[in-house]
């Protein structure tokens, strides 16, 4: 269920690394920070001004093919389509659901792998679910991706390129996107060089210009990796997916705990917030009978107790083949008054197009076939 969990070797910035080119896979355009595409621009003998004219056209117009780029040399555009594509991403199908409000992409990459992005329109934000493995390897016994294991890592292109195209679908319909979280297929702390250089790349003010604090990284867990978060310079929201408040059950659902303890977890929580200042949601998947009961709770409101965070309810998006069933309405909301109560900031948060399957990997499941005999509940 949960192969290899590489362990980190260091607690150093992923921004102070340099990330090499994954072999065999293109570096596309996405890629490149702004300064490595001046340098690749330089060195095809062409000016530095150019990556910045370059950067407008992918990150202010969006366009999907070098040859919109109208007051770029052809040369250099022909040079950069064979070296640098724009395309690293192929969308196969959009759905919609709730109203429109929520629309869930798959997409095939260049190696043919399918992942899924999923943006959602509220009314005063609108959000896209970024994908950063094909699979996963922590293997979460209610997760669609934890099913499938762990494929690849994506690259830092790969998510950029999911920003962008949520970005289009959002203008045509009139809206700006804002928010960004690391909640689709994969654990974000088991990609982390490639991550963060996707984070920097669209924070970066001369490109999309995402505030850091309009980005939320969910992780299960890697306590190493969260340590050198804490020591990024940008001030990211780090959300916990704890779905449960002692070590047996924790364990049973989120197989990385045997590895890295509620305890061990929640200090590494206490010199995030200590080090950022920053409050941290905790993410809770309710599931019937299983950690919905008033004792849990309990259990979880002492846990949290005099800490700067906020508990996000997650009432179950049921996954095919696997047994877990989401509690009926009064059992969420007991489960949320029995925190509030103990004064610990709660939200219900339904997560968007259950009829879609827009929960972590479920639509990928689907059009991959996945069959009951490759599903193996832990
Ligand atoms: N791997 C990271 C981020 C991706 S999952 C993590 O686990 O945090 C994003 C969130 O969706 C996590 O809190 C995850 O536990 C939750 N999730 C996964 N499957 C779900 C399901 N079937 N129903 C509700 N939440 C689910
Ligand atoms: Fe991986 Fe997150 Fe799914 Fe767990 S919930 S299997 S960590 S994607």
């Amino acid at each position: 269920m949960n192969p290899s969990i590489a362990e980190p070797t260091s607690t150093q910035p992923a921004q102070s690394r340099t990330v090499l080119p994954r072999s065999g896979r293109p570096q596309g355009l996405y890629d490149l920070s702004l300064s490595e595409l001046e340098a690749q621009v330089i060195s095809l003998d062409f000016p530095a001004y150019r990556a910045r004219q370059l950067w407008g056209w992918a990150y202010r117009q969006y366009v999907t093919d070098f040859q919109e780029m109208a007051n770029i040399p052809a040369a250099l555009r022909a040079a950069l389509a064979a070296q640098a594509p724009l395309s690293l991403l192929e969308p196969v199908r959009a759905v919609a659901a709730d109203d429109e409000e929520t629309i869930k992409t798959l997409y095939q990459t260049g190696d043919d792998q399918a992942i899924e992005t999923v943006l959602m329109l509220y009314p005063n934000r609108a959000t896209v679910c970024v994908s950063c493995q094909v699979g996963c390897a922590v293997g979460c016994a209610f997760c669609a991706t934890g099913l499938m294991g762990l494929t690849r890592n994506l690259s830092a292109g790969e998510m950029v390129a999911q920003v962008v195209g949520a970005t289009r679908e959002a203008r045509r319909r009139g809206r700006e996107l804002t928010n960004i979280v690391m909640m689709g297929m994969g654990e974000p702390l088991q990609n982390y060089a490639q991550m963060m250089k996707f984070i920097n790349i669209i924070h970066d003010p001369e490109g999309l210009d995402i505030g850091a604090r309009r980005i939320t990284i969910s992780t299960s867990g890697i306590v190493p990796r969260i340590d050198a978060l804490a020591e990024e310079p940008l001030q990211l929201n780090l959300a916990i997916s704890l779905h449960a408040p002692v070590d047996e059950l924790r364990s049973r659902l989120v197989p990385i705990n045997r590895r890295y303890p509620i305890a061990t977890l929640m200090a590494a929580v206490d010199r995030y917030i200590a080090r950022t200042g920053r409050r941290v949601s905790f993410e809770y998947a309710l599931m019937r009978g299983v950690n919905d009961q008033e004792q849990t709770a309990n259990d979880l409101a002492a846990l949290l107790r005099g800490r700067l965070c906020h508990v996000n309810i997650i009432p179950l998006n049921p996954v095919e083949l696997l047994p877990y069933e989401r509690p009926d309405p009064a059992a969420i909301e007991r489960f949320a008054s029995i925190l509030g109560t103990a004064g610990i900031p709660t939200s219900v948060r339904y997560s968007r197009g259950l009829d879609i399957d827009a929960a972590c990997g479920q639509l990928r499941a689907k059009e991959q076939g996945l069959s009951a005999a490759s599903l193996t509940p832990s």
